[in-house]
């Protein structure tokens, strides 16, 4: 594939930019690829790793002359970086984002862009519970969706260019408006994420009185609750921060759901817990006859020994 952008700067260097690097290279997606993050610390790891071409000591310096510039930082810190960057942006750049909240990104970056950018937000349906510069890979991206979110009076070959580059690096995608998007993706993973860091709370605390037994024969569920607790603290702090209002309609249909099920359990009503399951198991059937998860057992992970 030829490249699509000339030059593209990544701004946060963690799981979802050094995945994007990695692909980009992979398909030759952009003749060059700078890169800024406020720590020298994860400065210092990019360029062991490598997967930019230029680490930059400063945001100006890594945006300047790039034809994509792409926020790759937590929710709450679009606004500030939007507003460093705006003033070192070349006539014509678009700036994009990775934000895994819409409305708020959109509010917070906006305004600070001047007339003579594009703004094209979009949002990767992909991660991993690890984040920092040494977490990412190429194939992150590969046949997940990418949701981009075009904003008023967007231009169309912007949009379309960004939608390209994400092609490139192996996801499909297609385009939501803002407030859709947060719903949506309120009932796919953000409630999910705060159930989860719930239940391992609640086995946190149940720890104490069973003497560590929780940990030590922690069964599948338990363990699947426990991977996705353990994503990134800031990243998702944002996210509950920035999508409130979904994310608390959700959780409020939860709640009512939850009482109805604790109900049938006091009640001893097998029949609705049996319809109930049934109709939750034919969910799981969807997602993977979507291609979006594996059949195998136990999520394919390989056995031990
Ligand atoms: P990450 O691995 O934790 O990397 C975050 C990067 O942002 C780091 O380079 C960090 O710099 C920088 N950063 C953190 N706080 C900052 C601040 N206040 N100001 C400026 N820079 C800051 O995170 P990630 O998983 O790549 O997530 C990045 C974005 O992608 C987030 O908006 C997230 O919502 C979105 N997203 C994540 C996932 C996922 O599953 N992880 C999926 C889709 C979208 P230092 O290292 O120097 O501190």
């Amino acid at each position: 594939m030829s490249a699509i952008y000339d030059r593209v700067a990544l701004i946060g260097l963690g799981l979802i930019a050094s995945s994007m690097a990695h692909a980009m290279r992979r398909a030759g997606l952009a003749a060059e690829i700078t890169g800024f993050a406020r720590s020298a610390e994860t400065r210092a790891a990019a360029r062991e790793v490598g997967f930019c071409d230029r680490v930059c000591d400063t945001a100006a310096e890594a945006v300047s002359g790039a034809d994509l510039i792409v926020l790759c930082v937590p929710v709450g810190a679009m606004g500030v970086v939007a507003a460093e960057i705006a003033p070192a942006l070349k006539s014509g750049a678009t700036v994009s984002d990775v934000g895994s909240v819409k409305r708020a990104v959109i509010e917070a970056v906006a305004p600070h862009l001047p007339d003579n950018v594009h703004f094209v937000p979009a949002h990767p349906l992909a991660g991993t519970e690890h984040s920092g510069p040494r977490s990412g890979f190429a194939e992150l991206f590969d046949n997940r969706w990418c949701l981009i979110v075009p904003v008023e009076g967007a231009d169309r070959g912007a949009v379309d260019r960004v939608a390209r580059l994400w092609q490139g690096m192996g996801a499909l995608t297609d385009e939501m408006e803002a407030d859709h998007h947060d719903l949506v993706l309120a009932v796919t993973s953000h409630a999910p994420h705060l159930i989860a860091y719930t239940m391992v709370g609640v086995a946190d605390d149940l720890r104490r009185v069973t003497d560590s037994e929780v940990i030590k024969y922690s069964a599948a569920g338990f363990r699947d609750f426990t991977r996705i607790a353990a994503s990134d603290p800031t990243m998702w702090r944002d996210v509950f921060l920035t999508n409130r209002e979904a994310t608390l309609e959700i959780l409020g249909r939860f709640t009512e759901e939850l009482f109805a099920l604790q109900r049938a359990i006091r009640t001893g009503d097998g029949d609705m817990l049996f319809d109930y399951f049934t109709r939750t198991r034919a969910i799981r059937r969807g997602i993977i006859e979507a291609g979006q998860d594996t059949d195998a057992p136990d999520f394919g992970r390989v056995k031990k020994g």
